[in-house]
């Protein structure tokens, strides 16, 4: 039996998603031999012919497992479509999605009322339904559009008091929406009886990484020296994302040989044109190169992000970029521009900064639990835990906590090139996977990537071996999360919100 995936109509954000998590696909069509044991689940993302619908219900019929949207879901079983518009979604507290709390949508959601269907998470708008011997999971939207969307909105984040922290960043909570796919996945294939396998996130089997951010933002260089005492204290090779305007200051981060030195700016802006954001980066790596710092990555003013400023990164051969209005809270990705894949990574992070924290008046106390409990949540969330601070904030014992906290609990600290390159090596890592006899069979022995392998039962992360036998691993139970019951609060209006915007238009014009 091969554990692959079939997509019928293959979209480039499914192959975001898909990548991510890191599992075998290929597209699917009339033409392909759909069984059961070529197909441990096939997902619809297009609307099927009337002609090769029979392909799909045998597949269905004889026990297959089906992922779709109600779109495809209507044309199907010519049904009808019922649609409305919503800004977010909040998973059920009781089923597999609980983790997941509150996902950002921005769209049409689509529905179709129908006894047959089963419903898996409600407030999701998740259904299921068994067809014949075979399973069939359904989403209310359309995970490429989604992915693929662009567009940012200012939002707040969550803490257990009233005024909360908020930037502008990604409008769809792209990273909840791949954690859905995955639980849903996971859920067909032990429909089916089978370990749905997935190649981890993170080196060396580690729980997770550690990568700690700074853009510097014209800080004085005293004010640099004593944010890098604090990371070498706590043996802490931070990324750091310069600013090239004064030569005396870049002298002084060249010497900082222990720490990973990339680009921010020299003009602290994004342009929407090619040719500003070309001219702005090359000011700042030649300047960087000048002083004898090499550079692989860059992270924009503000997270700003646009499909030229894009360009501009693909053409500079960088290895990697971070832009939180493109992304946040999810794991790397190649973003898909004007009809094919940048080889820029885009690597995403948490958005919300000790100065967003000071901003929305949290004391010492607060800010410091703020970040404990997001390394917490990160851990069960299964994403990277980057977090984000310009030197001039200061706030270094805070930071001091925060490091020895993540030395305690012994996640695997990594600078944002050093991540990239990983991910870049799994990526290009492409198993074959077969099961039998309770057997994990593939083509790929490794000691840099490693396998998570779920059943029903639990799940476990091993090392990437031709032969697993499931027999002999110790699978752990799930632990149950649930998320926090006030979670509408972070949608509704707020003033705050108009003034942050206005000031972060003025901010930008002053530049
Ligand atoms: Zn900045």
């Amino acid at each position: 039996m091969r554990l692959k995936l079939g997509i019928w109509g293959i979209q480039p954000g499914y192959e975001i998603i898909l990548e991510q998590i890191g599992v075998p696909y290929e597209n699917v069509s009339e033409n392909t031999n759909i069984t059961l044991e070529n197909y441990s689940v096939i997902i619809i993302s297009e609307i099927i012919q009337e002609s090769d619908k029979q392909v799909i219900l045998e597949y269905m019929n004889t026990g297959g497992s089906v992922l779709l949207n109600a779109r495809c879901w209507a044309n199907l079983y010519g049904k009808k479509l019922k649609q409305k518009k919503v800004r977010f979604l909040i998973s059920d507290n009781n089923s597999i999605y609980s983790s997941l709390g509150l996902v950002d949508i921005y769209t049409k959601i689509s529905y179709v009322n129908s006894k047959e269907l089963g419903i898996l998470d409600e407030g999701l708008g998740i259904y299921h339904t068994k067809i014949g011997k075979g399973f069939v999971l359904i989403f209310p939207f359309d995970i490429n559009s989604l992915i693929l969307d662009t567009r940012s909105i200012r939002k707040r984040f969550y803490s257990e008091r009233k005024e909360l922290p908020s930037e502008i960043v990604a409008r769809v909570s792209k990273g909840k929406l791949r954690e859905l796919v995955r639980i849903s996945l996971g859920s067909l294939h032990h429909k089916r009886g089978l370990p749905f396998v997935h190649k981890w996130y993170f080196p060396d089997s580690s729980e997770n990484v550690f990568i700690f951010r700074l853009d510097t933002d014209f800080c004085s260089s005293h004010q640099a020296n004593n944010m890098v005492g604090i990371c070498r204290k706590n043996n802490i090779s931070a990324t750091w994302f310069l600013d090239t305007t004064s030569e005396e200051r870049l002298h002084n981060y060249a010497e900082m040989k222990d720490q990973e030195l990339a680009l921010h700016c020299d003009r602290h802006l994004v342009f929407s044109d090619y040719k500003n954001n070309k001219k702005n980066l090359e000011i700042g790596r030649d300047k960087l190169n000048a002083t004898g710092i090499e550079m692989n990555g860059f992270a924009a003013p503000f997270g700003d992000w646009n499909p030229e400023l894009a360009k501009v990164l693909d053409d500079l051969n960088l290895e990697y970029s971070s832009e939180f209005t493109l992304d946040y809270d999810d794991l790397p990705f190649n973003p898909f521009i004007n009809g094919k894949f940048s080889k820029v990574l885009q690597i995403p992070i948490h958005p919300i900064s000790l100065g967003w924290l000071r901003r929305s008046h949290f004391s010492p106390k607060e800010m410091l639990n703020y970040y404990l409990k997001l390394i917490d949540e990160k851990l069960y969330l299964y994403e990277p835990t980057i977090i984000y601070h310009h030197p001039h904030h200061e706030y270094l014992n805070i930071l001091d906590k925060v490091f020895q906290y993540v030395n305690k609990i012994k996640v695997k600290k990594l600078t944002m090139n050093e991540y990239a390159k990983w991910w870049k090596m799994r990526t290009n890592t492409q198993p074959d996977l077969y099961f039998e006899d309770n057997r994990l069979r593939s083509n790929i022995e490794s000691n840099d990537i490693s396998l998570r392998i779920t059943l029903e039962e639990g799940s476990i992360i091993t090392k990437f071996n031709k032969m697993i036998d499931l027999a002999n691993l110790r699978f752990i139970k799930q632990k149950k999360v649930e998320h926090q019951h006030d979670l509408k609060r972070l949608r509704k209006w707020c003033w705050r919100d108009i003034l942050y915007n206005y000031e972060s238009i003025r901010g930008k014009k002053k530049k």
